[in-house]
């Protein structure tokens, strides 16, 4: 195993997450990651501590296999970033601003390194090795803390005039609804995303609403979206209530981005997805309804096939592009 490690070329992925960092190898020609290894994301102790992190992460997976063997580092970070200079500008879940991270990695490691947005490479990792395999036209939406999503055309990712193309969780679905992070009102991030699932419920029992998580927890503030999918799971009617809506309203966006893009898969990952079936399927039921037939039939509306790894994946299968012009 080691000698054919050795004889092979790498790339380091890195997913900056806004709980986990997850580094691994994936092999330069494509294939299942190697040396996959996380540890938690101490974002209170600041960007420099969490780089610190990522750099001694990536000297342990490249030791593995030689850094001669290695080609470069590919990172997926929270965004928005300026990708030009390898600089993450602003990130809420982080508490990062203007942060050269490009270069904090590169000259530790002494390897070329290449940055993206995590919910770009959550998508690219998905088409390259993933659920949508080869699609010409793949959106993947990450339904974790945030809603992240990211567009695959023609075998790249999309980005727009400013990078900041495929920004899914802010489409808003009402428009004097829910007030969202990002100032707006009404977006789907707002509703769907772990955090807001969370807010729905605990506000939802604090009203008075009847269900087993009243008694789980003494506190509506101790409730988690885990909790949510869990009690609904198991047969609760206002979890399940909870997270038909949730799927409602995704479906909602998702239908929006048929009309825009006519794709041929949506990929949903992220730890919300994780609620299977029970999202799925009035997900899948609500597009049913709202997009045009011939649109919604050509579209398949899958779950990641790589949820851990597909961040990391993505991101060297980016590093990938960016040398070598395709993957
Ligand atoms: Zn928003």
């Amino acid at each position: 195993m080691a000698e054919r490690r050795a004889r092979t070329r790498w790339i380091a992925g890195v997913d900056i997450g806004g709980t986990n960092l997850r580094v691994g190898l994936v092999p330069f020609a494509g294939g299942r990651p190697v040396a996959v290894s996380s540890a938690p994301t101490c974002a209170a102790r600041g960007p420099a501590a969490v780089v610190e992190e990522v750099v001694s992460m990536l000297r342990m997976v490249i030791a593995e296999v030689g850094r001669a063997n290695v080609a470069g580092v590919g990172i997926g970070a929270p965004g928005p970033l300026d990708r030009s200079r390898g600089v993450v500008l602003e990130t809420p879940n982080l508490g990062w601003h203007d942060v050269p991270l490009v270069d904090m990695i590169a000259s530790p490691i002494g390897l070329p390194v290449i940055l993206d947005n995590d919910a770009n490479c959550f998508a690219f990792g998905e088409w390259w090795l993933g659920a949508g395999r080869g699609a010409e036209r793949l959106i993947g939406v990450t339904l974790g803390t945030g809603i992240g999503g990211g567009i695959i055309l023609g075998g790249a990712p999309y980005r727009g005039a400013s990078d900041a193309a495929g920004e899914v969780g802010h489409m808003s679905v009402d428009y004097s609804g829910r007030r969202c992070a990002c100032g707006s009102r009404g977006c789907v991030e707002a509703y769907a995303s772990g955090s807001a699932i969370t807010a729905r419920a605990a506000e939802g029992i604090a009203r008075g609403a009847d269900s087993a998580l009243a008694a789980a927890v003494g506190d509506p503030a101790g409730i988690t979206a885990e909790m949510v999918c869990k009690a609904a799971a198991a047969g609760d009617g206002f979890a399940t209530l909870m997270i038909d809506e949730t799927a409602r309203l995704i479906g909602v966006a998702i239908s929006n981005l048929i009309h825009l893009l006519n794709p041929d898969v949506v990929v949903i990952g992220g730890g919300v997805a994780g609620a299977g079936e029970l999202l799925f399927a009035p997900l899948r039921d609500e597009v049913k309804h709202r997009a045009f037939r011939s649109a919604a039939r050509a579209c398949r509306i899958v779950q990641a096939e790589r949820p851990a790894t597909a961040g990391l994946v993505g991101a060297a299968g980016v590093f990938k592009l960016t040398v070598h012009g395709n993957v």
